[in-house]
């Protein structure tokens, strides 16, 4: 199997990098890679990649992941979320390559406190999620096998996230307010990854299991229990810090503006991945608490 990675540097693109190797002749590509055109600021340009490298596979990690920035930057945000997402899909329809995809929650607008399956109505509340929702549109109109994984929340010991701001923060500051009206899964890029890799070996048997699939950690928190547990988990490393977890305040949302609106509940349904690939998706608590280990560990 030739498979062509983008985004080859971010939190999710690392870990694949990882875990699509033992599956053929892999090519991780990031904005600078010399020699094939990566930089999805110039979609059209990664035609020439794929063209090139006809793969069997083009995986796509890439994306532009500042949710509050991409108010300012919608034009942006969307032609590397949505444009060049839909370039790929097009080359890999006219070579007859399987795309795999990645989306969010935040294509749906968090009303509710159900756990929303690939079916439930979309509506994005943010540019991001607009950008992200087009990217999707853009890859299932192309008529490419595909696979578009939407995930929630995630993390990694490598690359920026939530946890990591948290030990931060935690590090600089005797209190913090964090927002616990907002609920989702915090997942492991590592966890993405590794079911990435194995959907994709299914999806060679087994063609009719291309489509939309949520895909997440199991288990639900809130952001300020989440902060609570990486507090807890850094305190008893030894780790130094200047709060404890009973000093991380619980607010709410509307109590903390922000840029872009942020859906309050990010549940997602992940039974349909579990079930049409025979997968488990263990707990988040077991990532973030192997990525303390990682982090913070002799
Ligand atoms: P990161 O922000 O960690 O990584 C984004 C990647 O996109 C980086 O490799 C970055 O490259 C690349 N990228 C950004 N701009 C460009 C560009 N112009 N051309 C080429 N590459 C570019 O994201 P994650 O790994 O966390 O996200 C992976 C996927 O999961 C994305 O589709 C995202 O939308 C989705 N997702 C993420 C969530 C999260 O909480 N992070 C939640 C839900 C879904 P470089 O390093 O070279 O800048």
């Amino acid at each position: 199997m030739r498979i062509v990675l983008f985004g080859s540097r971010g939190q999710l693109g690392w870990e694949l990098q990882r875990a699509l190797a033992p599956l053929g002749q892999l090519t991780a590509l990031s904005t600078d890679s010399r020699d094939w055109p990566a930089d999805f600021r110039q979609p059209e340009s990664l035609a020439q990649t794929v063209r090139g490298l006809r793969p069997d596979v083009v995986v796509n990690a890439a994306a532009y992941t500042a949710v509050d920035r991409a108010e300012s930057e919608a034009d942006l945000a969307y032609t590397i979320n949505a444009t060049a997402p839909g370039v790929l899909a097009r080359e890999a329809a006219a070579l007859g390559a399987t795309l795999l995809h990645y989306s969010t929650d935040y294509v749906f607008d968090g009303s509710g406190d159900a756990p929303r399956g690939e079916d439930a109505p979309v509506a994005p509340i943010n540019a991001y999620g607009r950008s992200k929702l087009a990217g999707e549109e853009a890859v299932r109109a192309s008529g490419c096998r595909h696979l578009i994984l939407r995930t929630s929340w995630v993390f990694a010991a490598r690359g920026g996230n939530f946890a990591k701001t948290m030990l931060r923060l935690a590090a600089e500051r005797d209190s913090l307010r964090v927002v616990a009206d907002q609920i989702g899964a915090p997942t492991g890029a590592e966890l993405l990854a590794d079911v990435s890799a194995h959907a994709l070996r299914t999806l060679e048997r087994e063609p009719g299991l291309a489509g939309t699939y949520h895909v997440a950690a199991a288990g639900e928190t809130s952001w300020h229990a989440y902060a609570c547990r990486v507090i807890d988990g850094a305190a008893a490393r030894g780790w130094p810090l200047k709060l404890a977890s009973r000093d991380i305040q619980a607010i709410a949302t509307r109590d903390y503006p922000t840029p872009a609106a942020r859906p309050l509940n990010s549940r997602l349904d992940t039974t349909r991945f579990r079930r049409a690939f025979g997968l488990t998706l263990p707990p988040w608590q077991q990532g973030v608490d192997r990525m303390l280990a990682e982090l913070l560990d002799d």
